[in-house]
C-alpha cells in the first residue's frame, strides 16, 4: 500500500487519533499536505472518565468518538484503522498491520499503556484502565464478583469478593476509589440488599508518601481527607509484591484477600520497533528535540505520551497530561507546515493550565497556578472542564444528564454486565461448579 503516490503534497502521517494526534490533523486542514491517520480503533478515547464507564455511571459510546465522524469535510484527511508496528526512517516508510506506507512526515502520538514494571504475575491477575475495553472489563468484574458475594454463604467466603484494592494513588485511582466508595454507599443496599455494607472495603495504596503526589500538598491533603471520610482505607508508603488472583501481598509482609486489584500505578510509552534504543527515556517515552523532532530524524515527530522534551526545566519530560499532547499537536503542525516551507521553526512552550481530579460528590481538588481550592467548587469546576472537553454535542448532553441524574437521585447508571469478563477464557468458580 502506498498512500503517498495518491498525491503530489506531502504527506503527514499521524499513528494515532488520541488527544495529540487529533489536534495535527485538525491545524493541518486547509494546509498544502494531505493527512493520513492510522489508529487501531476507529474513535477516540476520552480517557478522564474511563472509571465513570468502568463503575457503571456512564455508557461507553458517551466517553468516545468516531475518528471519521470527527473529520468528516476536512478534504485532506484520511483515515484507516490499522495499528503503526515499525518505522523505517531509512526509506521514510512505516509497517502497519495493513501494510507499508510511505510517508514526508511521521507523527508518532500512540499514547501509553500500562506499566507493570514486569511483574508478570501481577499483569496476569490485576485489572488495568486504560482502554474502552479494559474499563468495560472491569465493569464486568466488580458487578460479576458482587453478584457471587451474594451467593456465597459465609463473610470468609465472601471477603475476596467484596475487598477492592486499587494500586496507585493518582488521579485514576483516587477517582476510581472515590467511585467505589459512593458505590458502597448509596447504590450497595439498593441493588445487593443481601449483602451488608461494610463488607465490600476499598484500599487504596501508593509507595509514595501522598495520594496524587504530581498534584499540591494542599490538594493532596484535601482528597486524603475526603477519601479517609468516604471509608477509603488509604494505605502509603506501601510497595505491593505479588497479586496471584486471590491475595495481594506487601513488601511489609501484610496481605489482602482479593479478587478485585486494579492497577494504576504507572504508564509507558507504546513505542514502535525501528527507534533507536539510545533515544528512549523513563517510562518508554521517545526523547525528542525541541520542536517534538525524534532526536537524530529530520521528519519523525513524537508528541504527548510516548514523547518527551528533556531539558534542565523538564529533566523528566513534560507530564503524561492530555494538555501536554493537545499544545504539542498544535505546534507540530506549524513546525511541519514551516518545514514544508522553508522556514525557521520555534521551540515548544508548555502553558500549565493546572490540574483537577474529583474524588466524588461536591469533593474535588483543583491547583489552578496559584489559586488552589478543594470541595464543591473544585468539583463543578472539574465537571465544567470535562463536559466542554468531551468530543462530541451528543456526547456532552448525554453526560450531563446522566450526571444530573446521579446527583438527584444518587443511583445513576445501568451497572450492566453487557458481556461477562471471562479471564484468559477461564470461566469463574461457579460456572465450574455448574458444569
Ligand atoms: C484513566 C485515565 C485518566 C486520565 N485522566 C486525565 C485527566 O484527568 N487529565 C489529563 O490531563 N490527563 C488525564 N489522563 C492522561 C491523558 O489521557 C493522556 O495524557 C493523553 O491521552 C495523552 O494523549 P496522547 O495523544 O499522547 O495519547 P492518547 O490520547 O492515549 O492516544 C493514543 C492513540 O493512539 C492509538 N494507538 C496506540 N497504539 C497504536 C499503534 N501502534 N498504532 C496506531 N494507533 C495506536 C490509541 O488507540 C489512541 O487512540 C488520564 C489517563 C487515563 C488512562
Amino acid at each position: 500500500m502506498n498512500s503517498k503516490d495518491k498525491s503530489k503534497l506531502p504527506l503527514v502521517v499521524i499513528a494515532g487519533g488520541g488527544f495529540g494526534g487529533q489536534q495535527v490533523a485538525r491545524k493541518l486542514e486547509d494546509k498544502p499536505v494531505d493527512v493520513l491517520m492510522l489508529d487501531k480503533h476507529n474513535y477516540h478515547t476520552f480517557q478522564p472518565l474511563l472509571y465513570q464507564v468502568a463503575i457503571g455511571s456512564l455508557e461507553a459510546d458517551s466517553i468516545a468518538f468516531s475518528l471519521r465522524k470527527n473529520f468528516a469535510g476536512q478534504k485532506n484527511f484520511h483515515f484507516h484503522i490499522a495499528e503503526l508496528t515499525k518505522v523505517n526512517p531509512e526509506k521514510n516508510t512505516i509497517e502497519t498491520t495493513i501494510g507499508e506506507i510511505a510517508y514526508d512526515y511521521l507523527v508518532i502520538a500512540t499514547g501509553s499503556t500500562t506499566n507493570f514494571f514486569g511483574n508478570k504475575n501481577i499483569e496476569h491477575n490485576a485489572m488495568p484502565m486504560k482502554s474502552i475495553p479494559e474499563a468495560l472489563n472491569l465493569r464486568s468484574l466488580i458487578l460479576q464478583n458482587i453478584e457471587e458475594a451474594v451467593l456465597l454463604k459465609t463473610k470468609e467466603e465472601r471477603e475476596p469478593y467484596l475487598n477492592f484494592v486499587l494500586v496507585g494513588a493518582g488521579p485514576t485511582g483516587v477517582e476510581l476509589s472515590g467511585a467505589l466508595a459512593e458505590l458502597r454507599t448509596h447504590i450497595l443496599h439498593r441493588d445487593y440488599p443481601e449483602l451488608k455494607k461494610d463488607e465490600m472495603r476499598v484500599y487504596l495504596v501508593d509507595v509514595q508518601p501522598r495520594v496524587i503526589a504530581s498534584m499540591s500538598e494542599q490538594a493532596s491533603k484535601a482528597a486524603h481527607e475526603f477519601l479517609t471520610k468516604m471509608g477509603v482505607e488509604v494505605l502509603l508508603n506501601v510497595k505491593v509484591e505479588s497479586y496471584d488472583g486471590s491475595e495481594i501481598k506487601f513488601e511489609d509482609g501484610k496481605s489482602i484477600p482479593t479478587k478485585n486489584v486494579i492497577w494504576s500505578a504507572g504508564v509507558m510509552g507504546v513505542v514502535p520497533d525501528g527507534i533507536s534504543k539510545d533515544i528512549i527515556e523513563r517510562g518508554n517515552r521517545i526523547r525528542t528535540d525541541n520542536v517534538c523532532r525524534v532526536e537524530g530524524a529530520s521528519n519523525i515527530f513524537a508528541i504527548g505520551d510516548v514523547a518527551a522534551i528533556i531539558s534542565k526545566e523538564t529533566p523528566k519530560g513534560y507530564p503524561g497530561l492530555a494538555q501536554v499532547a493537545i499544545q504539542q499537536g498544535k505546534h507540530v503542525a506549524k513546525t511541519i507546515l514551516h518545514l514544508v516551507n522553508s522556514e525557521v521553526t520555534v521551540p515548544f512552550k508548555y502553558s500549565d493550565k493546572g490540574s483537577l481530579a474529583t474524588v466524588g460528590r461536591n469533593k474535588a481538588v483543583a491547583d489552578l497556578g496559584k489559586l488552589k481550592f478543594q470541595g464543591f467548587f473544585a468539583w463543578l469546576t472539574w465537571m465544567f472542564v470535562h463536559l466542554i472537553s468531551l468530543l462530541g454535542f451528543r456526547n456532552k448532553v448525554v453526560v450531563f444528564i446522566n450526571w444530573t441524574m446521579s446527583y438527584l437521585t444518587y443511583n445513576g447508571g445501568a451497572r450492566l454486565i453487557i458481556r461477562r469478563f471471562v479471564r484468559d477464557g477461564v470461566p469463574q468458580k461457579r460456572e465450574l461448579d455448574e458444569k
